[in-house]
């Protein structure tokens, strides 16, 4: 059986289960703009703590930067931003719609959606002009007199310019990494694809800062790091490849970069990218801000500029590839069980506790249950409707397991401990359900998906 996942299935499971909506929806909405919801805040918040915990708790050469969003507008001249942060477009004076230049032959034309931009009898496309990404806002009390800055596009120079700070208090020596979590803001001239790619988006983003002789081999090693961050986590391997840029490809910066990339219903596209920068931005840095940006060996007294790798990847990206590939249906009892089958680490609830019926006294004992287990994990109680409807529900949200109180848990404190993948229903002690239930938490875990699906 072929994979069932369509993005449109996803996404109006998103919406459907409250994870990810369109955003000022009350208003008629804002195009290619997303709120998450508590499902959705969950999700992203666990693969958000995953990529801190494989930064910072697994090794102990890396650590942790919170930067501003508002920098001096000076980095982004620095960077190459200012210069050189553009997109090619094109406007159709026809239709009034802008396309990016470079990928008109996926899109669709304004008023002809069976053609290309440019294809149809009335199209009348401008030339190509650069278009700045970057977000412009003012600082200062008066428009007029204020400062340009910019909403930043990249997490990224706010490690750089924090390169000097970060040497001096964590008395790290190179090979050593920065790493960084936040919103970064990009003017898409198309955004799409759900949250695949947005105007507003957050960047998981580490800076690696190696003596320039180690670059290959740690360019090396991130590559293979983060290619296993996403199989640990659950994602198929035969969705997942490491494609290496052609050299005109590559950015100015960059001596090597080569990109993670998801089979996503779309296609082969980019979760995150892993660049060897050499020492571009430090040296820019330096140069612009006058500041000597380098890693002096107190004891040899040898003075370097050292190298970057950097893997930088989107949260809300690899959501959606976690997302797509958990999604999954399955006939059982002659209907169709919609569920994600998400790693357990991820899903954003871990257990629900369900009373059989609303009476006898279930409910009680089932909220002694809840209250125990969600001192330990995100845990969630619910009587309301059918059970199967209830786990019908669970299943969409990616529940790992149900615990179901039924009359004999009033004669032996056990309960039915429910599968999500296998639906295999065991009875357990309550005492000792929040053990078991952290030990399938640490446990590894590979989605049934790997095994009925080989395609
Ligand atoms: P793309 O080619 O898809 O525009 P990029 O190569 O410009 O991406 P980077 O600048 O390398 O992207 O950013 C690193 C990561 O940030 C990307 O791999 C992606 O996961 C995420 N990202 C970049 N732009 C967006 C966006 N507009 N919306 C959502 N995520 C994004």
């Amino acid at each position: 059986m072929g994979d069932v996942v369509t993005m449109d299935k996803v996404v109006s499971l998103c919406k459907r289960r409250g994870f990810i909506f369109p955003s000022s929806e009350i208003y008629g909405g804002v195009g290619s703009t997303y709120d998450y919801g508590h499902y959705g805040v969950l999700l992203k918040t666990n693969v958000k703590n995953e990529w801190w915990r494989a930064m910072l708790q697994d090794r102990d050469d890396i650590v942790a930067l919170d930067s501003a969003i508002i920098q001096h507008p000076r980095v982004w001249e620095a960077s190459g931003h200012l210069a050189g942060f553009t997109d090619p477009l094109v406007d159709c004076r026809t239709c009034k719609q802008r396309f990016r230049a470079d990928h008109l032959d996926q899109l669709q034309c304004g008023q002809k959606p069976s053609k290309r931009p440019g294809e149809g009898p009335d199209c009348d496309l401008t030339e190509a002009r650069d278009f700045n990404l970057m977000f412009e806002t003012t600082v200062g009390p008066v428009k007029e007199s204020g400062a340009t800055v910019y909403l930043r596009p990249e997490t990224a120079q706010g490690i750089f310019i924090n390169f000097k700070n970060v040497l001096q208090f964590s008395r790290r020596k190179p090979p050593f990494g920065i790493a960084q979590i936040g919103k970064s803001f990009r003017n898409e001239i198309t955004p799409g694809n759900f949250v695949f790619r947005t105007r507003e988006f957050e960047q998981m983003e580490m800076e690696f800062f190696v003596p320039p002789a180690e670059a290959d081999r740690w360019f090396a090693h991130w590559l293979a790091e983060r290619e296993r961050w996403y199989v640990e986590l659950g994602i198929r391997p035969d969705h997942l490849r490491l494609r290496a840029h052609d050299a005109d490809e590559l950015s100015h910066y960059s001596s090597g970069t080569s990109d993670v990339e998801y089979l996503f219903p779309i296609g082969w596209s980019e979760l995150e990218g892993i660049a060897n920068r050499g020492d571009f931005d430090l040296s820019r840095h330096a140069e612009h801000a006058n500041e000597k940006l380098e890693y002096v060996d107190t004891a040899t007294r040898e003075r370097y500029v050292p190298h970057v790798i950097e893997p930088a990847a989107g949260a809300d990206r690899a959501t959606l590839a976690f997302l797509v590939d958990a999604y999954d249906e399955e006939q059982v009892e002659g209907e169709t069980r919609t569920l994600l089958r998400l790693h357990p680490r991820l899903a954003p609830v871990k257990v629900a506790v369900l009373p059989l019926v609303k009476k006898d006294g279930q409910p009680e004992v089932a909220r002694e249950i809840w209250a125990d287990l969600r001192r330990r994990m995100q845990a969630e109680y619910d009587e309301g409707g059918s059970i199967g409807k209830r786990y019908r529900r669970q299943d969409e949200i990616g529940t790992p397991w149900g615990v179901t109180v039924d009359h004999q848990t009033l004669e032996d404190r056990t309960v039915t401990l429910r599968d999500r993948d296998s639906l295999e229903q065991v009875r357990v002690p309550i005492e000792g359900l929040g053990d078991e239930l952290e030990r399938r938490l640490r446990a590894p875990w590979a989605t049934p998906k790997l095994a009925a699906d080989p395609a």
